[in-house]
């Protein structure tokens, strides 16, 4: 007689969904994966090439409640209708990456962070890589963690590690995890209460032995009020830009000091292709991420060298008649901007804009200021920028039209200033996302060096 086989459920059928239904499978599994919207064609034809029964369009929720288990994919609320009968009927919900890491060895780096992950992960993976470790790049970032642990056997795992993956994230363990800030973001999944998702940035240590490092920035109000409450029992490392923390990591008059308790590695900030503070902290901290793996400080110097950022990320875009143009259109929120006005050395003309996020822009005044000399709305509806700066910058103007800003921004620029493309606001009013804004001024701030 055949023994029936537990059935995995999935939800959701994007990257996260698809290599969760391909790993449980492959544990022997019997899959159904649901997704409320249509799947992308590739996916489509993986999940029929492994014969791993689908439905789009719609759940059906006679099947899901089958389920022994269900993995949800991170985009998924926890109020929706579906997820709520789960819990009622004490079905277990969990993330994919909780689902992976039961079928992996590996030592888990886990990054998060409201801002900074993507680039705190990929520095963190370049070190160890760049080290001659046996490492692979999975979470929020590029493939599946389920699909790499499927196809891969790699020692260690740089994972990026979003709220909503922390959600569900039960029993796993991250050997070396870092918290880079938390500041407000993503609180319509939150009931809009900022301690619940200051909980869910803190799930990240909650399984955490003694033998596990804890790399946090200690100056985030939200870190270090809510830190001393969870009492930690792994080893604390924390990021400071105003104390000297030993063990620890600090920046001082230009220096980056990294100290995991063994050993103490320096580098000058200005030797290194990160600029600003924001990138202080997200250095420091992959550095000691990767100093307590043991990598060694030649090591960790040629790493620190080589790393590119990953595009829309402070990323330079041109030089026009010794004006610069820097693309950081990934900066959706105003605690980004803030970091990026805070970097710039020299006058900058701001273009800002987009859809707004319950933006409250006080932060930026001084610096805006301090700096600003030009500010280009570049958005559908421009009013709440409008309303704010129109009496703390001496120019304003408003456009709907990338090339138009752009050309704006050279008019209003001297020789020497720097315009910067940083909205503090989503992109989806004009564009289709945050890459293909950045890749419009990228390009209209070629087309002019071409024409010039
Ligand atoms: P995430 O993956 O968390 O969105 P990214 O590395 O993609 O983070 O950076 C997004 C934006 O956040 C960048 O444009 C940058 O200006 C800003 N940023 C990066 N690191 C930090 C940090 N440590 N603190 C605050 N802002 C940051």
């Amino acid at each position: 007689m055949e023994v029936e086989k537990p059935l995995m459920v999935v939800l959701g059928g994007g990257e996260s969904g698809v290599g969760a239904a391909l790993l449980a499978k492959a544990k022997g599994y019997d899959v159904f994966l649901s997704d409320k919207s249509l799947l992308q064609e590739s996916y489509r034809q993986i999940l029929q090439q492994q014969a791993i029964p689908f439905e789009e369009g719609q759940h059906t929720e006679e099947r899901i409640l089958r389920a022994s288990e269900v993995v949800k994919s991170p985009g998924i609320p926890e109020k929706a209708p579906l997820i709520q009968k789960l819990r009622s009927q004490n079905i277990p919900v969990i993330s994919e990456i909780e689902l992976a890491a039961r079928y992996t060895k590996a030592r888990l780096v886990g990054i998060t962070g409201s801002n900074g992950k993507t680039t705190t992960t990929l520095l963190t993976y370049h070190l160890l890589k760049t080290a001659g470790l046996n490492v692979g790049l999975a979470g929020n970032i590029g493939d599946s963690f389920a699909r790499q642990v499927l196809e891969n056997s790699f020692d260690y795992y740089v994972l990026e590690l979003s709220s909503f993956q922390l959600d569900d994230m039960i029993q796993t363990r991250i050997n070396v995890a870092i918290l880079l800030n938390i500041t407000p973001d993503h609180l319509d999944r939150y009931e809009y209460q900022f301690q619940n998702y200051v909980e869910s940035k803190f799930r990240i240590l909650q399984n955490m032995t003694p033998a596990d490092t804890f790399i946090y920035y200690a100056e985030n109000p939200a870190i270090s009020e809510t830190l001393p409450v969870k009492k930690p029992v792994s080893r604390l490392l924390p990021i400071s830009l105003i104390d000297t923390p030993k063990p620890g990591a600090y920046l001082k008059d230009g220096l980056l000091v990294i100290n995991d308790g063994h050993q103490t590695f320096e580098v000058a900030q200005a030797d290194l292709p990160l600029k600003g503070k924001h990138n202080a902290i997200n250095i420091l901290a992959a550095t000691l991420a990767a100093q307590s793996v043991g990598i060694q400080p030649d090591a960790l110097r040629r790493g620190l060298l080589t790393f590119q950022n990953a595009a829309h990320r402070l990323e330079p875009a041109g030089e026009i008649r010794g004006v610069q143009f820097i693309n950081d259109s990934k900066a959706t929120n105003v605690d980004s901007v803030y970091y990026a006005l805070e970097s710039i050395t020299t006058p900058i003309v701001w273009i800002a804009g987009g859809l707004d996020k319950g933006n409250e822009y006080d932060q930026l005044a001084p610096l805006v200021r301090e700096k600003v000399k030009a500010l280009i709305c570049l958005g559908k509806d421009n009013r709440k920028l409008i309303s704010y700066f129109s009496d703390r910058v001496p120019t304003l103007f408003e456009t709907q039209d990338v090339n138009e800003a752009v050309a704006k921004g050279l008019a209003l620029a001297n020789p020497g200033d720097t315009v910067l493309l940083s909205p503090a606001c989503a992109s989806f009013d004009l564009f289709r996302n945050y890459e293909d804004r950045g890749n419009q001024f990228k390009e209209a701030v070629k087309r002019i060096m071409n024409d010039e």
